[in-house]
């Protein structure tokens, strides 16, 4: 009946945001070495650096941390937490780990061998260094509708299942596992169909190799899911995310993302003989597998965050935002990728500084840019974050992408319109923005901590 969306929650806390001045955001910026990673956070006023781990927890979820039982082992809040993940997955062995990355090292440090080959739809920059790191290749094989930032699919987040197929059957001895990535956030948060999944685990099973979800986002997929694939409208998303999972043995989920909590993970898995080489590194690096490096009460905010995820009302306005900010941008002409994904909107880089080329960093400029002028800060998805190679040269990214990732039930309506103002202003300005050059180049993970000089 009435067209405005509203946020389907009312605000109980609130911390304030500070504004700076443009000499103030300059200093900041040049003593982070230019690189919005490296300021403080207090110096920032709309902060899209990335929706992990920024969300605002629920009055359930802050009452559900005073029921945290902080026994060592056996705690009541593992049990809770162990449903919670149980009830989405349905797998047999849930093993908490302190955030996502930390789950891959254990699954991936357990499991993998130097040349071995991991084909995933896009693997995420942790996922994809965890990998590597093992001495194995690290295979992206999103459909190639997926790379194309302009052109508008249901599903571009979809692995193409012939290139899969040709993996499988030429180097399938080197392939331990195959995994998928729900939703596919290092190519545009872009979700993967049912039908897609199925098609993997078809092959999976064809060849015997297990099936692993990189899980982050199920509840916005199987949101998109519902809106998108013909004959899944009337189901709910647990329904749907119960499907997605049934079609693998395995997961990796990062709990700061879709378990609407501040921090936690989980690696959740069949294999009785992997489980075990889990646990025994787990004891190792994160501690005794009924905590794995979180707190009794971060257990109780995760399980409880499992439950509100899958909410409609939270999944349809939370979907909503994202395509809202996408609809604005693209009305005053900004490139982004299309169609806006689940939990961020992505510029296209490229489209938007032609005149930058991507060894010179266009998301960079864009990035920094944006802070100088709005005090916004988003993040570089592109050659600086994936144009390294594992032999240190470097190379331009498929795409070079600069990602506004919002914080779940954190801005409103009004702090988006902000956004899309100060990107509209920067794109305006596009003509003046030179590239950057890195001068502090890491060897690893180099988007973190890299420091760059502007090009003259
Ligand atoms: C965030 C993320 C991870 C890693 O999780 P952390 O909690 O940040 O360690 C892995 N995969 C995807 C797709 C992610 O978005």
């Amino acid at each position: 009946m009435f067209k405005t969306l509203i946020e389907p929650f009312r605000i109980k806390t609130v911390e304030p945001i500070r504004r700076t001045t443009p000499d103030e955001r300059r200093a900041a910026l040049a003593a982070a070495g230019n690189n919005v990673f490296l300021l403080k956070a207090e110096d920032v006023l709309i902060d899209l650096l990335t929706d992990s781990g920024t969300g605002a927890m629920s009055a359930a979820q802050w009452g559900a941390l005073l029921q945290g039982d902080e026994s060592y082992a056996g705690s009541r809040s593992y049990f809770r937490f162990e449903e919670a993940v149980r009830n989405i997955t349905h797998r047999k062995h849930i093993i908490p780990t302190h955030q996502g990355r930390a789950a891959e090292r254990i699954l991936f440090g357990s499991i993998l061998k130097p040349g071995d080959l991991v084909p995933n739809n896009t693997h995420f920059d942790t996922t994809r260094a965890n990998v590597e790191v093992m001495g194995a290749t690290a295979l992206d094989l999103v459909i190639a509708e997926g790379k194309v930032p302009s052109l508008i699919h249901p599903f571009k987040g979809n692995l193409d299942l012939a290139r899969l197929e040709r993996v499988l059957s030429e180097d399938g001895h080197k392939v331990p596992l195959v995994m998928v990535t729900v939703t596919n956030n290092s190519g545009g948060g872009q979700p993967v169909s049912l039908e897609n999944i199925r098609g993997i685990s078809a092959l999976c099973k064809k060849f015997d190799k297990p099936l692993f979800i990189d899980a982050c986002r199920f509840a916005e997929n199987a949101w998109f899911i519902k809106q998108r694939e013909p004959g899944q409208s009337e189901r709910t998303p647990l329904e749907i995310a119960q499907e997605m999972f049934s079609l693998a043995q395995g997961a990796t989920m990062s709990a700061k993302k879709d378990g609407l909590a501040n921090i936690g993970g989980f690696l959740a898995l069949d294999r009785d003989d992997w489980a075990e080489q889990c646990r025994n590194l787990l004891i190792l690096t994160e501690g005794f597998p009924t905590y794995g490096g979180l707190a009794g009460y971060d257990l109780e905010a995760i399980a409880q965050g499992l439950k509100e995820v899958v909410d409609e009302d939270y999944l349809r306005y939370r979907i909503r935002v994202t395509e809202y900010v996408g609809e604005a941008l693209t009305k005053v002409g900004v490139p982004i990728l299309l169609p806006t994904g689940g939990h961020a909107v992505y510029l296209d880089a490229r489209a938007f500084l032609p005149h930058v080329p991507p060894l010179e960093y266009p998301g960079i400029a864009i990035i920094n840019a944006l802070y100088l002028d709005g005090g916004v800060r988003g993040v570089e998805i592109g050659t600086v974050m994936f144009g390294q190679k594992p032999d240190g040269s470097e190379a331009p990214a498929a795409m070079d992408l600069v990602r506004l990732a919002i914080p779940r039930r954190v801005y409103t309506q009004s702090h988006m319109d902000y956004v899309v103002e100060a990107v509209a202003h920067v794109y305006a300005q596009r003509e003046k923005l030179r590239g950057w050059r890195m001068v502090h180049r890491p060897k690893a993970l180099r988007h973190f901590t890299a420091t760059f000089e502007p090009m003259t």
